[in-house]
């Protein structure tokens, strides 16, 4: 059957001893040159008793145009430009002409053969093995570092890099800083987390943030989750504590924690509301008493806050309502007009409009529960929990 078959083939179509063996790729060990070669060897015999004459092998393969005798000037490609980046793993990819690809169906549909394999593929790994053994670096079909596309026709090459994830959590110790850039401030969290890192990997850096606090907020304590995805990095093996030193010498923005990560790990962390620990200085225009701060802290414990979207963020965010628990509130009088309030809450609950009320958008508030004006004179993130830990470990008396 398969002598018949490739009689049939050769008869219409000069092929190549890549092409012909790769027609029953599915059959027997070996690779499909080798295929091809034991088949035309096989044909040509039974042929030779017929007083037939042989199928040579081609000048040029009616269907790859012998593509494959071109693949040692591919390799070294692929190895030049290999010397770009760092990688522990790679993977070939190849653009064939259309044109080739139909062909080849048209061949095997015309023949009725099942068990061919496309000629990008037997390209792409025979390329990948040679590759593999001259840069001792394994082929990795699944996750690879990089990715080359070759096209071999046009001796073209383009070279795809997985992107680096980092995790970590960062401490903004100093008010008067945006999370990411914003006009009118120099430099943001953002900017002084990523430019050593854009520098040891010479990639493009971008920032992902678990929420942000306001540029006016202080976030302290284990710090807000982020990640750092770095686009087409040409070094991957830095060395992150150093950078995490060079971060923290800036005095104003330390990280923690911080290690590689996964583009999943990424998205979990980006989609989970944390819980927060805040601490705010309350201002009381009308006075405020030992009295008053009790109530504040009965009345809000527990208490579940209709939020409408603060007046201050409509322009950027949706008009809803949210709701969203405080799980427990602590205050401390400072002077006849002034308290500090310790809060934890769910995720996005904004803070200072819990405490003016604003003008009736949150209920209850502060303002609310005090029948006074009040506003949030100064505020931190003392906590971000991570969602699944148990709330009450970390209420921790400092008032
Ligand atoms: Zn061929």
């Amino acid at each position: 059957m398969i002598i018949e078959k490739a009689e049939g083939v050769l008869e219409k179509y000069a092929l190549c001893n890549h092409c012909l063996g790769r027609l029953f790729a599915g059959l027997g060990k070996g690779d499909n040159e080798k295929r091809g070669v034991a088949i035309r060897f096989v044909l040509n015999m039974e042929r030779e008793a017929r007083g037939l004459k042989p199928f040579e092998e081609p000048e040029e393969c009616a269907l790859c145009m012998s593509i494959f005798e071109r693949i040692g000037e591919v390799v070294d490609l692929v190895i030049q430009k290999a010397r770009e980046v760092e990688f522990e793993s790679f993977l070939v990819g190849s653009r064939f002409p259309e044109e080739i690809l139909e062909k080849e169906k048209r061949i095997t549909g015309e023949f009725g053969l099942k068990h061919w394999e496309s000629v990008n593929r037997e390209f792409n790994r025979e390329v990948g093995k040679r590759v593999e053994q001259a840069l001792k670096k394994p082929v990795d079909k699944h996750n690879p570092d990089i990715v080359f596309i070759v096209d071999p026709y046009a001796m073209k090459i383009e070279l795809q890099v997985k992107p680096l994830f980092i995790y970590g959590r960062y401490r903004k110790l100093v008010r008067g800083i945006p999370q990411t850039p914003f006009k009118g401030y120099r430099e943001s969290v953002a900017s002084i987390i990523c430019r050593p890192f854009s520098r040891a990997t010479g990639g493009r850096c971008i920032f992902h943030g678990a929420g942000r606090e306001d540029i006016d907020v202080r976030m302290l304590g284990n710090g807000r989750p982020f990640i750092l995805e770095i686009k087409s990095p040409r070094k991957r093996k830095i060395n992150l504590d150093e950078i995490s030193e060079k971060i923290n010498r800036s005095g104003k923005v330390e990280v923690l924690d911080i290690r590689f990560s996964t583009r999943e790990e990424m998205e979990s962390i980006l989609t989970a509301n944390h819980r927060k620990i805040y601490e705010a200085i309350v201002y009381v225009e009308e006075g405020v008493d030992e009295r008053d701060v009790r109530k504040v802290e009965r009345t809000l414990t527990g208490a579940l806050i209709q939020q409408k979207t603060p007046v201050r963020v409509l322009k950027r965010r949706a008009d809803i309502i949210r709701e969203r628990r405080v799980y427990l509130a602590e205050g401390k009088l400072i002077d006849k007009n002034h308290f500090r309030l310790k809060l934890l809450t769910d995720g996005g609950l904004y803070i200072k409009e819990l405490i003016s009320g604003d003008g009736g958008r949150t209920v209850p508030s502060v303002s609310s529960i005090l029948g006074k004006r009040t506003w949030c004179e100064a505020l931190d993130v003392l906590e971000i929990l991570d969602s699944d830990e148990p709330q009450a470990y970390f209420w921790v008396k400092t008032l």
